[in-house]
């Protein structure tokens, strides 16, 4: 059985890689995105065990004294992480296997994965970034204050990445995006 790859998309919180990656998966049909597990609370309409796995504190803490996170970090006060276990099976499926994370879970990945292909997805300028974040209406001005100061730490990082997708438009970044997973399973677009 062939060995599946895996497709880091990360950056700043606003930049739009969610919307991204569920386009991604429409149209490639090996992609299979890890749901990860994060202590943050669901937002209105968010599901257990589709856009996250909600868990305690205490959960959570079980889970990295186990060892069963590929990689985990904390994001603006909540704990996010990737579940080991789902990820190698499909990996060992063949599948393309897509991990949405922020950078400080993409370094550690990349340690660990050395044909791992990380991608930054980037807003169209701080501003625009800024204005995705409010328009989202899901935090408080001091959380968002909080995303923004992230976001600049993190976008010094654009240049340890393999790509950089600048979400202007979101039909052409998704055919970015595409283009990338397409070569990474041998295939051009
Ligand atoms: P949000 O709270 O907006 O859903 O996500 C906040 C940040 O956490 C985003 O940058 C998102 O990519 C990141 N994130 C989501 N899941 C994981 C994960 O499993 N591991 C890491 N390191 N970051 C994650």
């Amino acid at each position: 059985m062939p060995k599946g790859r895996l497709l880091i998309i990360s950056g700043p919180s606003g930049a739009g890689k969610g919307t991204l990656v569920d386009r991604l998966v429409e149209r490639v049909p090996e992609a299979w995105v890890s749901v990860s597990a994060t202590t943050r609370r669901p937002r209105p309409g968010e599901v257990d065990g589709v856009d996250y796995r909600f868990m305690s504190a205490a959960e959570f803490q079980r889970h990295v004294d186990a060892g069963d996170f590929l990689e985990w970090a904390e994001v603006h006060g909540n704990r996010y992480g990737t579940l080991r276990q789902d990820v190698e099976q499909k990996i060992a499926e063949g599948r393309l296997v897509v991990l949405e994370i922020d950078p400080q879970g993409a370094e550690q990945v990349r340690r660990l994965v050395d044909d791992a292909v990380c991608v930054f997805v980037v807003a169209p300028s701080f501003d625009e970034l800024e204005r995705r974040i409010r328009k989202r209406g899901a935090e408080s001005d001091e959380e968002i204050a909080k995303r923004l100061e992230t976001a600049k730490r993190e976008l010094r990082l654009v240049g340890t990445y393999d790509y950089v997708v600048q979400n202007d438009d979101v039909a052409r970044a998704t055919d970015e995006l595409v283009g990338i997973a397409e070569s990474l399973l041998g295939r051009r677009s």
